[in-house]
């Protein structure tokens, strides 16, 4: 509700106020008013994580992040974004969570910035460059900022896991349960493109609150329109900037942005809008040398992985034992139950910003009745669970039938499968099944057709290596 603009002339209502005395009316206008002062609240949606999570997944894929990103190395430019990223994030809400806020700035030229779960923010040359000042390139960092608070890396990948039901292998989210194993696995930068894809409505929300830190930092709130405002002018007649890819357009952005500085009580006469040190970080910006972007795709494709070691380390899942080589991760599911073993780079975007095993072994537990020493029943388990990997993997096909082994001296089923590998080829899946009284345990080692050869011992040895719990 709006009583008065901030382009209104706030006198006259004082004055209106002042001609209805003490009367409804007069009740109703303060009320109004005071409701009209109120700013936008929001508050984190929906998350399987903690925030705790969103701090571990952030911090491991800015690790990789500073590994695969040209970063500016200018000590001052980062010291610079630190002190007012500091500044902004001091006004964000968060719940009471103490994120550990790092700033970078990326040497690229697109004009772009992204901000990992736990507020590891990175910022493109580019957005600094055409930035007109100080309060635009804080706009844009205060969009980051919220999308930190707002948690809408994880309460997207939240989303995506639950509309993706069972999760396969190039569906690439590994434990359907409680999200664990795809915690850890987003955590290599380049598998973590669910945790910057937002929607429009996350979007328009980093905008609000963006507005609002702004605001509260002492910054003119207009520059927030203002530099989206840029970003469409960078749109006409070529491909839209970077930014606008991993943040899509909302609907009305400019006046929702307008609508939220009316309710914060217009712009401060004193708003600050620019600085000295931000002309001068700006100028050394520029005469930064251009890194050449690497062709597309190049920058994320998978490095091979390192052939796995013969000494093995001991993993202990709750129904079961096995040795997995000592230079691959581990990647736990929160209910302990499943697990995935991968050598660095064997965890990969699929292409569609979802994490893919294309090297490694994945330990699933799934629902399954019948006696475990019932061959038809751990068939029947067997065939089901390879129609449910179909479904997220349309091109995965049998190629050869489940034949009779034994795991750990129990009855259980072989099964080769071939599949389109997330690195480009095909792909070996060889699945191992037993019927255990906690369900189906369904081991998948997974590698490229043309490197199986080299995986095939290590896949032996941690078949052999497995021991169940009584
Ligand atoms: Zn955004």
């Amino acid at each position: 509700m709006k009583v008065w603009g901030s382009k209104g002339n706030p006198s006259q209502g004082k004055a209106r106020l002042a001609f209805a005395g003490v009367s409804l009316l007069c009740l109703f206008l303060l009320l109004a008013a005071a409701a009209s002062a109120q700013r936008t609240p929001l508050k984190p949606g929906w998350n399987m994580f903690t925030p705790q999570q969103d701090i571990e997944v952030g911090k491991r894929a800015a690790v990789d992040a500073e590994r695969q990103l040209p970063l500016c190395n200018a000590p001052k430019v980062d010291a610079y974004l630190t002190e007012l990223g500091v500044r902004l994030a001091a006004k964000l809400p968060t719940g009471g969570v103490q994120y550990p806020f790092a700033f970078h700035c990326v040497n690229d030229k697109a004009i772009n910035a992204f901000a990992l779960p736990g507020g590891y923010v990175f910022i493109n040359r580019g957005a600094i460059e055409v930035a007109d000042n100080e309060a635009q390139l804080a706009a844009v960092m205060a969009h980051e900022l919220s999308h930190v608070a707002l948690r809408h890396g994880t309460n997207q990948a939240t989303k995506t896991q639950a509309a993706e039901g069972f999760l396969g292998i190039a569906g690439g989210i590994f434990g359907g349960s409680a999200g664990g194993a795809l915690l850890t696995q987003l955590g290599a930068f380049a598998a973590g493109g669910v945790l910057l894809r937002y929607s429009r409505s996350a979007e328009s929300q980093a905008d609000v609150m963006g507005t609002q830190v702004l605001y509260d930092s002492g910054y003119d709130p207009r520059a927030m329109a203002q530099f989206f405002e840029k970003l469409e002018a960078e749109t006409k007649g070529k491909n839209p900037p970077e930014f606008l890819s991993d943040h899509p357009n909302p609907e009305h952005r400019l006046e929702r942005v307008d609508e939220e500085i009316d309710k914060l009580g217009g712009v401060p006469p004193t708003a600050k809008r620019d600085s000295a040190e931000f002309e001068a970080i700006k100028r050394e910006v520029l005469a930064l040398p251009v890194v050449k972007k690497p062709v597309p795709g190049e920058a994320v494709a998978p490095k091979t992985p390192v052939l796995p070691s013969a000494k093995f380390e001991l993993y202990q899942g709750n129904a079961y034992t096995l040795k997995y080589p000592d230079n691959w991760k581990k990647y736990p599911d929160n209910n302990g139950s499943g697990a995935s073993f991968a050598p660095e780079g064997g965890v990969v975007d699929d292409g569609s910003g979802h994490a893919a095993l294309a090297y490694g072994l994945i330990v699933r537990i799934t629902q399954a009745p019948g006696d475990p020493n019932d061959w038809d029943a751990l068939n029947n388990a067997t065939q089901q669970l390879i129609q449910e990997l179909q479904k997220s993997n349309p091109n995965m096909k049998i190629t050869r039938q489940s034949e009779r082994v034994r795991l750990n001296g129990q009855p259980g089923l072989a099964t080769y499968l071939s599949n389109d590998s997330p690195v480009g080829g095909q792909e070996t899946d060889w699945v191992i099944t037993t019927l255990r009284s906690e369900g189906l345990v369904s081991f998948v080692c997974v590698a490229p057709q043309s490197a199986y050869e080299k995986y095939d011992k290590t896949f032996d040895a941690i078949l052999d290596s497995v021991r169940f719990q009584k």
